[in-house]
């Protein structure tokens, strides 16, 4: 198989990976390499294309909902670290990749596996010398000794959890070990990040749906991450059945979902709420009908309307239609004078029309509210 076969395949294959803040494949580029180049967000916000591939697609284990488990009749191969890290170095500097999201299938046992995968970045750092963006995802379990250098050499580690703790994750996978191999290698990623002084962020990824999951436990479980370890994001993957695998007649999981839990895990780790905050149903479900901010609005009548001349930053951003840079916004022209209109607050015509029953403008309901309001009554 030649170098570009291989890239097919192995790029074709790390699409199934949809964690670490890429895009869909509807951001891609158009010509045939740049398919399995990808937008993502860097910690800093900062958007940059990243080369999505997996070292290996050779897999030893049986994970239920994965398209490289070993009992899968399919087409595998796998990079030798020089060819990655060459092909890496070529895209870099052409311009056409700022960087490389890497994972692999567990070949030969994770030890081996994870050590192909250093020797690839160790080449990208030391004989290319290239600074191009790493994320590094840590296979289950691997030592601390890789750890370490995943955490020299990349500026993103990652440990995917793919469920919300050890029961939920049987239903996934007999191969892994939640507490030891997945949540304790998150730890120990963390411990060791404090003890060598790295910046690398740290994030993970779950599975949403075919454990049975209930929304409640996975952002319960990702607020802990948060706070514990100081995850920089968790992220949230709908379910989508592959064939040929244990789980290739299970609904797929509705995006919508996927879109509520990004929302409301937005919600902890931007707006300041806590896990025991967020709004579910008697099964744990966030609403579908409302975001889970304007839920927990509704909720509270107390909390409203707030003075937006005189609220906090962090009250601010209770409102619903109000983010992080509109608050800033508004902080920042409360310094010139008083807000009297909701055409001060910046917000687009979607945002005035969600904030408006939820403030005061000087004492006073925006107008726009009391025209929406009074629509009824009217001849
Ligand atoms: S260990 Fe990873 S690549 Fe292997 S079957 Fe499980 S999810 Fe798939």
């Amino acid at each position: 198989m030649d170098l570009w076969q291989k890239v097919d395949l192995l790029g074709s294959a790390a699409q199934w990976d949809t964690c670490q803040g890429c895009g869909t494949q509807m951001h891609r580029h158009a010509d045939d390499l740049g398919r399995w180049i990808y937008p993502a967000v860097r910690p800093d916000g900062r958007r940059v294309r990243l080369l999505k591939v997996l070292q290996s697609s050779v897999c030893q284990n049986d994970c239920r909902y994965c398209a490289f488990r070993a009992e899968r009749d399919q087409r595998r191969t796998a990079f030798t670290p020089d060819e990655l890290a060459h092909l890496v170095d070529d895209l870099y500097r052409s311009g056409r990749a700022e960087g490389v999201f890497l994972s692999s299938g567990v070949c030969g046992g994770t030890h081996r596996a994870a050590e192909r995968m250093l020797a690839t970045v160790e080449l990208l750092r030391r004989r290319y010398r290239l600074n191009c963006y790493i994320h590094f995802k840590l296979l289950p379990g691997v030592q601390d000794a890789v750890v370490e250098s995943a955490l020299r050499w990349a500026d993103r580690v990652s440990v995917n959890l793919e469920a919300p703790n050890a029961q939920r994750l049987q239903a996934l996978s007999g191969a892994k070990d939640f507490d030891g191999q997945l949540l304790g290698t998150l730890r120990r990623a963390h411990a060791l990040r404090e003890q060598l002084g790295s910046r690398a962020s740290l994030t993970t990824q779950f599975v949403v749906g075919p454990a049975g999951e209930t929304d409640a436990e996975l952002l319960q479980c990702a607020a802990a991450l948060y706070d514990e370890l100081r995850l920089a994001r968790a992220y949230y993957s709908a379910f989508q059945p592959v064939a040929s695998t244990p789980l290739e007649g299970h609904a797929p999981t509705p995006l919508w979902r996927e879109h509520r839990l990004y929302q409301a895990d937005f919600l902890l780790h931007t707006y300041g709420f806590a896990a025991s905050e967020l709004v579910f149903d008697g099964q744990g479900r966030l609403p579908r009908e409302a975001d889970p901010k304007l839920t927990w609005a509704r909720q509270h009548p107390e909390r409203f309307p707030v003075e937006v001349n005189r609220a906090s930053r962090s009250e601010l951003l209770r409102i619903p239609g109000i983010g992080p840079a509109t608050a800033d916004l508004i902080i920042e022209r409360r310094r010139f004078g008083r807000l009297r209109d909701l055409r001060h607050l910046g917000l687009n015509s979607l945002g005035e029309h969600r904030a408006a029953p939820y403030v005061l403008l000087e004492g006073r309901r925006p107008a726009h509210q009391l025209e929406l309001w009074s629509a009824p009554g009217r001849a």
